[in-house]
């Protein structure tokens, strides 16, 4: 079903504790935790409890789950003091695109420059 988890997903498995995560925030709907590769001094994945392959898959399916990761990306943003020298969301779709884990994330990055466009 829909949002149920896979127990076949890195991201269920952080939801649920089977895999460890260093993880900054979280409420009902979302977990916020540090990625293991960092790409810039601050970088946090904010996540849907729910699995959904993608960021477009979970807007179209909960619209509530997909404005709780949006707001936890700020509040990560805030937590981090990201608000002043400026922050990046990204949501990688597809693996064209560079997505690697298909469990709809946010990237927040911040705390260095970064450049337009991405490569
Ligand atoms: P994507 O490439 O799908 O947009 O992003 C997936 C992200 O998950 C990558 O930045 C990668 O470093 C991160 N990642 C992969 N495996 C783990 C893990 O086991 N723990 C954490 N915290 N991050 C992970």
């Amino acid at each position: 079903m829909a949002g149920e988890p896979q127990a076949d997903c890195l991201f269920c498995k952080i939801v649920s504790g089977e895999v460890p995560a260093t993880v900054v925030r979280e409420t009902d709907t979302t977990v916020a935790f540090r990625d293991i590769n960092p790409q810039a001094p601050t970088h946090v994945l904010v996540i849907p409890k729910a699995h959904y392959p993608d960021a477009a898959s979970l807007a179209a399916a909960d619209p509530r789950a997909t404005a709780d990761v949006l707001r936890e990306a700020g509040s990560v943003a805030a937590e981090e003091k990201l608000d002043e020298t400026g922050y990046r969301v990204v949501f990688n779709t597809g693996s064209g695109a560079g997505q690697t884990v298909f469990h709809a994330h946010a990237h927040v990055l911040g705390g260095r420059g970064l450049n337009w466009p991405p490569g």
